[in-house]
Order: structure tokens, then sequence, then C-alpha cells
């Protein structure tokens, strides 16, 4: 028998009804003679209302007793399906994370999964029980929940599929699949039949949240094939799979964007080697993401700027810590700006063709977008931007690169 890992996010599980109807998709594949495991979130914003009453308690919350509240309300929706297949009579049970056990790392909020236990899972599904896992969640070795990042529900369910050698692991969600960009910003973005792990671990990590990135990560590793698609309309959705299983690439994936970003400029630093590596040892120290690099050349002076970002989340954070070594490093002050974005086009195309970041940099200047920092990968190219023209630049290089629908 075939096993599959079907997982469902938070506008899924929203009410009794879409669970219902979520039990419906679930019994439908089990008649088709699947072993089934599926995976839930929380229902739509209950994870953000949790994260509140704990900063609500207390801005400082002990990590281990943040992911006690955050993880609970997968529990919820975990016992709710069961009960809605049962009611069906689809014979389904709960496993919980801490009961399988889903074993992490102890880095709360943004723990890794180390193994899954699988007996008791593979011991009901044989026996035609449709197993119901939340997701987001696990145990560490001493025994306390943890919770896995933000979004970490698709990791969850591809961890699964890899640790049940299921067939391929389908991720249930609120658009009909991967699109060239964000359905929401561009209407005209399209639907991908396919894409490649590379770029969608790319397009994930620059900021399309359709599935968290490690779980991308993950499944290009244990090499499972992920499916995304609907949970309210039938259709074939993205596989994400292999190079080697796409025979028409296209140049260019699709167009991301991260609203998460911050822009920091070290000004009146001396130009002198040592400097870069005073600037970001606090800031490593720190456990602080730095992304985009840009040092000024001096010409005439022998100080200089050196601007980069950070998560925005993280900018205070950053201050401070930068601010802690302001004599050591050297420098006169900070600039920091929140009103920035990144927008990146991704693409295994861009290996073999010239010209796609001059394509990229010309439609931004003929709108009057100032590019403010560039990174690339060898099949991604980013910028940063001011904030006020997200929408338009995502538009405007979505067209670039031909990605619109045909309307
Ligand atoms: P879920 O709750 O099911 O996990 P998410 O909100 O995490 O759903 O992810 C789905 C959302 O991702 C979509 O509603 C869409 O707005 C957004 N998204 C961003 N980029 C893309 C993209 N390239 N293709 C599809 N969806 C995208
Ligand atoms: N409920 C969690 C979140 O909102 C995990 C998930 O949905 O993937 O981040
Ligand atoms: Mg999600």
């Amino acid at each position: 028998m075939s096993t599959l890992v079907m997982k469902f996010g938070g506008t899924s599980m929203a009410g009794i009804e879409r669970i219902r109807a979520v039990a419906q998709r679930v019994a439908r594949a089990r008649a088709e003679g699947h072993a089934v495991a599926v995976v839930v979130s929380a229902m739509a914003g209950e994870t953000d209302r949790l994260v509140g009453l704990c900063r609500e308690a207390s801005p400082l919350a002990e990590p281990a007793e943040y992911d006690v509240v955050v993880s609970s309300g997968e529990q919820v929706t975990t016992g709710l399906l069961a009960i809605a297949l049962n009611a069906m009579g689809v014979p389904a049970r709960s496993f919980l994370g801490w009961q399988l056990p889903i074993r992490t790392s102890d880095t709360h909020g943004t723990a890794r999964i180390r193994a899954i236990g699988t007996d008791a899972l593979r011991h009901a599904m044989a026996s035609g029980t449709v197993a119901v896992v939340p997701g987001f969640q696990g145990v560490t070795a001493e025994g306390r929940v943890t919770t896995l990042g933000r979004g970490g529900s698709d990791t969850s369910a591809v961890a699964l599929a890899a640790a049940l050698r299921a067939q391929r692991c389908d991720i249930y969600t609120d658009v009909e699949g991967v699109f060239t960009t964000d359905p929401r910003i561009v209407p005209r973005a399209r639907r991908l039949a396919r894409i490649t792990y590379e770029e969608m671990l790319e397009l994930a990590s620059v900021g399309a949240k359709v599935l968290q990135t490690r779980s991308v990560e993950l499944a290009m590793k244990e090499r499972v094939p992920v499916r995304v698609l609907s949970s309210f309309t039938d259709g074939p959705g993205t596989l994400v799979t292999g190079e080697d299983e796409i025979v028409e690439q296209e140049l260019i994936a699709g167009v991301a964007y991260d609203r998460n970003e911050a822009k920091v400029t070290v000004v009146g630093v001396p130009d002198r080697p040592g400097v870069v590596a005073a600037i970001f040892a606090p800031l490593a120290e720190a456990h602080i993401n730095v992304d985009m690099i840009v040092q000024n050349v001096a010409h005439d002076r022998p100080i200089t700027d050196v601007t980069f970002t950070v998560p925005r989340t993280e900018l205070a954070r950053a201050r401070t810590a930068l601010e802690a070594h302001q004599a050591a490093i050297g420098f006169e002050r900070l600039l920091t700006d929140e009103k920035v974005v990144k927008v990146s086009v991704v693409g295994v195309g861009m290996r073999s063709h010239s010209g796609v970041a001059v394509t990229m940099f010309r439609a931004l200047a003929e709108r009057g977008i100032n590019i403010q920092a560039i990174t690339t990968s060898e099949i991604r190219i980013s910028v940063l931007i001011a904030e006020e023209y997200l929408e338009l630049a995502v538009r405007v290089l979505h067209s670039a690169y031909g990605l619109d629908a045909p309307q």
C-alpha cells in the first residue's frame, strides 16, 4: 500500500465546516487505497493570537514556556480533525509531538527536527486508521515541548513523509500551487506545473512564504516529492521535484519579495583592514543574520561607510549590539531605515543565460525605482528598494521576464 502525507494549512483548518471538508479529502485519499498520515496547522490567526498572549504576559517570556503556549493551536485542530473523521466513519486518531515522539533540538521557537518515532503511526496506518499529527511542534530529549518557527508545519509534513518513506507529501493551502509570484499581489501570476527543489528553496528563502524554507531543504535532501495544491478547489497543483524531471526549463521561475528587511548604515568608519570584521562580530555574537552588504569606497578620506541589511524584527537588537562597540569599531554614527524591502528573481536558467541582471535593473530604472543594494547567487538576483515601490516593482519585473499570464 502506498503511503501519503497530507498537510493542511491554517486557512484550510479555520472552523468546523472547513475541517469537515478536509476530512472529506482525507477520506477520499484513503478510499483510493493510500495509507494516510495528516499533518495540520492551527486555525488561521490562532498562532498570532497565542504569540500576542505571550507578549502581553511578558515581553521576556521564557522561550520554553512560549513554545508550550504557541504549540497548543495545533493540538486543537489535530483533535478536531480526528473527531470529524471518526464521525464520518473513517477510523482516525491523534498522535501529538511528544507522543510519537517528534524529537527536536532544544532551540525553543526555532527547533530543528532530529528524528521521528514512527512505530505507533505505522501500526495504526497498517490497520486502516488515519494518523493525525500536529505540525509545528516537537519535544526535546529532556521532554520539553518545542516549536519549529513560523510556517513550520510544512517542515513537520516533509519530515514525516521522509520518516515514513511516503510516496509524496501533499501540501494543501489557500492558493492553487506555487505561482510565478504571490498571486495576491500580481493577479496575472501563473501557476507553475513543476518547479525544481533548488528554485523553490531560493524563492522560499527570499520571502515566498508558500513553503517554509526548511521544508524545501529537507525535501531536497531526502528526495521527497512535494505537491502544493489548494484545499478549496480540485486541480493538479505544483510538483516540487528534481531538475532532471523538468523537461522545459523557463529562464526565470518566479519573483519573490520580503518585507522583513531593515537597512543599517555605519557612517564614518576607518578605511583599514579589520573594520568590517569589527562591525560584524558583535552582530554574529547576538545571532543576528546579516544579509546584503555594501561597502562604499573612500576616495579622498581615510574613512568610509558600510551598509547592510538585517531582519526588521532584529533591528533594535542590531543597534544595541553595534552601539555597545562604538568605540572599538570607531564609527561616527548609525543610520537606519525600516522602510525597505527586498525583491528577488529566481531561475536556474540564469546559469546559462546572460543579460538577466540588466533586464532587472533596466525595468526598475524605467519606473524610477532606485536600487539601494544588490546581492546574487548562482540562480538569484536580489535588490533592496524603498517599500513604497514594492508592488510596482514586483509587477514590473513579472512582466519584464515574460511571466504574465495571457489576458
Ligand atoms: P498555509 O496557511 O496554508 O501554510 P501560507 O499563508 O503559509 O499558507 O502560504 C500561502 C500563501 O503564500 C498564499 O496565500 C500566497 O499569498 C503566498 N505566496 C507568496 N508567494 C507565493 C507564490 N510564489 N506562489 C504561491 N503563493 C505564494
Ligand atoms: N501555526 C504555525 C504558524 O502559524 C505553523 C504553521 O501554520 O505552519 O506559524
Ligand atoms: Mg504556511
